[in-house]
């Protein structure tokens, strides 16, 4: 079939984005689903940082690539023996689409899934190879089984978690990327306990995410860290309980718990803020890293603080989620008020607006904007 998806043909770190538009729309050909696979019609995709890392070259993918990774839809058509969703279903997307059978799904660890990795990696899909083309006739990747920035997709079946039709769509998508990775590293990779404290560095989409499930999980105190006061603001809205700008970050964390916190969480992806994190945990807690540097970069910490302080570092990919029984959990928690997902929502913008969209999450202007790739332009703002 014809459909519309925003392609990157070209990597660039040229700004504004809005000027330099490395995303463009075009027309191209979706192969129709295989066996194990699903046609969605999406209806809103959230804009997310490793979508900017992909455009500037932090995260190298084959080019060219139709982005987004944040998404959710209505399936339209079932492959061969798929089970347990069924057209007309409302479907989050994942961009892990576990396998359930390797050794890392094996080991309960299913975001960390071999095939599903190298299926990401190849811009394929798990069931096969790429199902789009261009206008020249040339292959497109898929982004990580997603390819959300578009009117439809074809998605494997481990992609897609069926969730509760009264589940607005444009608030859906936000649960794929965003609360997975953020609520998920702070209850399932750090596993935090009522009372412990926790720090968060970042209040994006996933700092805030992460900020919301230290609330769930009665951390105390949540301090949140950020430049930009509106998200701070934000944060405490989310029920953060003290907010600091980073260069009072370090004090004032001490100061609030007695040394340094428990936990603390990175989401900005740069390692100067990891290495800040890492230096307001207090002895014996464990700091998390959830943003995604450049492969080039590399960290600088105390040696010592690991044996002699009893330290750790550890990494927290997707949240250590199982999406297929986490987004449940959260839906579920939203349900009842205890995670407002829908405040992390900054701003709905039709599809044609992406390069604008990119530009204004890149400058620190926005938490979450969803797009609309259904909507007609100028229609809503
Ligand atoms: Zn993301
Ligand atoms: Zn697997």
């Amino acid at each position: 079939m014809k459909t519309v998806a925003a392609v990157l043909r070209a990597i660039t770190d040229k700004r504004p984005y809005g000027e330099s538009r490395p995303m463009q729309l075009e027309e191209v050909e979706l192969g129709a689903p295989r066996a194990g696979e699903l046609l969605v019609r999406i209806e809103a995709a959230g804009v997310c940082h490793s979508d900017i890392s992909v455009v500037d070259g932090s995260r190298v993918r084959p080019l060219p690539m139709a982005l987004g990774h944040e998404a959710a839809g209505i399936v339209e058509e079932v492959g061969h023996g798929v089970r347990g969703v069924k057209v007309g279903d409302h479907v989050v997307l994942t961009f892990v689409p576990s396998c359930g059978i390797c050794g890392e799904c094996s080991s309960g660890r299913p975001a960390l899934c071999t095939p599903a990795a190298a299926a990401n990696g190849a811009g394929s899909l798990l069931h096969g190879p790429s199902l789009l083309k261009g206008a020249d006739g040339k292959v497109i990747h898929h982004h990580v089984g997603v390819s959300g920035f578009a009117r439809h997709a074809v998605v494997a079946r481990e992609s897609a978690v069926v969730v509760p039709r009264d589940l607005p769509l444009e608030t859906a998508a936000l649960f794929g990327c965003a609360v997975l990775t953020g609520t998920g590293a702070v209850l399932n990779t750090a596993s935090v306990r009522p009372g412990q404290s926790v720090a968060v560095f970042g209040l994006g989409g996933v700092g805030l995410a992460s900020v919301m499930g230290a609330v769930v999980a009665n951390a105390w105190p949540v301090i949140a860290v950020d430049p930009v006061p509106a998200k701070r603001e934000l944060a405490l809205q989310l029920g953060a309980t003290a907010v600091f700008a980073p260069e009072e970050a370090e004090k004032g964390v001490k100061d609030l718990t007695g040394g340094g916190a428990e936990f603390t969480f990175e989401a900005a992806g740069i390692p100067a803020v990891l290495e800040a994190a890492f230096r307001t945990t207090r002895r014996g807690g464990t700091t998390v890293a959830m943003g995604l540097p450049h492969p080039s970069r590399t960290l600088s910490l105390p040696a010592l603080a690991f044996a002699g302080l009893g330290q750790s570092l550890v990494g927290s990919y997707m949240g250590s989620a199982s999406p297929q029984r986490d987004i449940p959990r959260y839906i579920a928690l939203w349900r009842a008020g205890r995670m407002p997902v829908d405040r992390l929502q900054s701003a709905t913008m039709p599809l044609e607006q992406i390069n604008e969209a990119f530009e204004s999450l890149a400058a620190g202007n926005a938490v979450r904007q969803v797009l609309l790739p259904h909507a007609r332009q100028g229609a809503k703002g």
